[in-house]
């Protein structure tokens, strides 16, 4: 019998063209910068031994839930400063600046999507309604297209890898073998004010649209006949921890943060993941050397206010219960970095990144920029560290006018 003939571009495709064009424009801009898609992670140098999957009760977040028998203490001295239970909640009028009052309201209009929006997929579609490609390309095919809808539904990169068990929260459990893992930019005018409500308002934004673009994704993948569901790392129920998951598919690597930094946006993005049973073609993970120029540049952990990313070298030591052993990294305080936002004078719903202002990577892709990108990967310590040096001196960073208590 003779075998069926390679299915023709459907229409959505079609349609889709103009993404397919951003998706090659993407792939050549990490060429031209010699970013290197490798086999393994790199962070599997700061794995140094057994690794225990995290228990989701101490995701700083979670911590603040009344019922959580972890983290009394940090609760207490939380309402003790903001005098309110929940960071997230919004202060009555009087209790925020007058000229802060817009930026809050609109923070408020703008987070609620992410926080209050938790569908369940719907229905996966019988298996005698299954769409897929056929032929030997059939999963490369259907990743495309799960790249190029992601792109129209708004995601700025989407990167796709298998579910590794060990980033999945110890307490939850995620059956499917992919993650489509996809990354939203902050509005950088916003996130350049940060700490600030202004740049909340990028986080929020961010954050609202990676919710969309998750929901309707996973329900385009059940509507095709497989099963699927959006996943978070924060919000109200979070199922895996993103940051390795987003490095497992080369979206970035490991910052001194403790965020991803991506070539093409640094730290300046949120992230939000789909899983799904869909057979689907991975991508490998990348190197560009972010250890290297971290090492050559602590802007964000010299910016922090409550110093909440360490200086120096990665060490082994975790100092509090919210990180897991077995690693050695730079190991970021989350619970400074919540009291910090909240239990400020000005009590910001998020402090919105100074971390992620200062950092010479978050920078606007243009020809002048590309080339200083290229020599930050490409160049030795001491051209890194005048890099650093520079950007400070043509950007420096806002000054903070005794906003906050430390
Ligand atoms: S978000 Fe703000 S407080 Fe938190 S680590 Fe970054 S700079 Fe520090
Ligand atoms: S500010 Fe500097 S040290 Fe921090 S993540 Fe960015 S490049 Fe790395």
């Amino acid at each position: 019998m003779k075998p069926d003939p390679p299915m023709r571009m459907t229409e959505l495709e079609r349609a889709l063209e103009p993404f397919e064009k951003k998706l090659q424009a993407q792939e050549r801009f990490r060429r031209r910068l010699g970013v290197k898609e490798v086999d393994q992670p790199t962070y599997e140098r700061y794995i140094v031994g057994p690794i225990e999957r995290f228990d989701s009760r101490r995701n700083i977040f979670a911590v603040m839930k009344p019922e959580n028998p972890i983290g009394a203490e940090f609760r207490e001295e939380f309402e003790r400063r903001r005098h309110a239970d929940a960071y997230s909640r919004p202060l009555p009028y009087a209790e925020v600046d007058p000229e802060d009052r817009p930026a809050q309201a609109l923070n408020e209009a703008v987070w609620r999507l992410c926080r209050e929006y938790h569908p369940a997929s719907l229905p996966v579609k019988p298996l005698e309604g299954r769409f897929a490609f056929d032929g030997p390309d059939a999963a490369a095919r259907m990743s495309r297209l799960i790249k190029k809808v992601a792109m129209w539904l708004g995601a700025d990169l989407v990167r796709i890898t298998e579910v590794d068990q060990r980033w999945v929260y110890a307490d939850r459990e995620v059956p499917h073998k992919y993650a489509i893992v996809c990354a939203v930019s902050h509005n950088r005018a916003m996130n350049r004010t940060a700490p600030s409500h202004v740049s909340g308002l990028g986080v929020a934004d961010t954050y609202s649209r990676l919710k969309c673009i998750t929901t309707q994704l996973a329900d385009f993948i059940c509507q095709m006949g497989y099963d699927a569901a959006y996943r978070e790392t924060l919000g109200s129920n979070p199922d895996i921890i993103m940051v390795p998951m987003a490095i497992d598919a080369g979206i970035g690597e490991f910052a001194r943060t403790g965020r991803v930094l991506s070539p093409e946006f640094g730290l300046n993005m949120r992230l939000k993941a789909v899983t799904t049973d869909l057979p689907l073609a991975v991508d490998k993970p990348i190197s560009f050397g972010t250890h290297e120029f971290c090492m050559a540049c602590e802007n964000c952990a010299k910016f922090c206010p409550p110093r909440a990313v360490p200086f120096g070298e990665p060490t082994e030591t975790p100092d509090s219960i919210f990180h897991n052993p077995g690693y050695r990294k730079w190991y970021v305080r989350p619970d400074r970095c919540l009291m910090f936002w909240a239990a400020n004078r000005k009590k910001w719903i998020t402090c919105g990144g100074r971390c992620i202002a200062v950092c010479p990577w978050n920078q606007p892709m243009n020809p002048f920029h590309n080339s200083v990108r290229w020599m930050a990967i490409h160049s030795s310590a001491p051209v890194k560290k005048a890099l650093v040096w520079a950007d400070n001196k043509f950007y420096p960073p806002k000054k903070l006018r005794g906003e906050y208590e430390d």
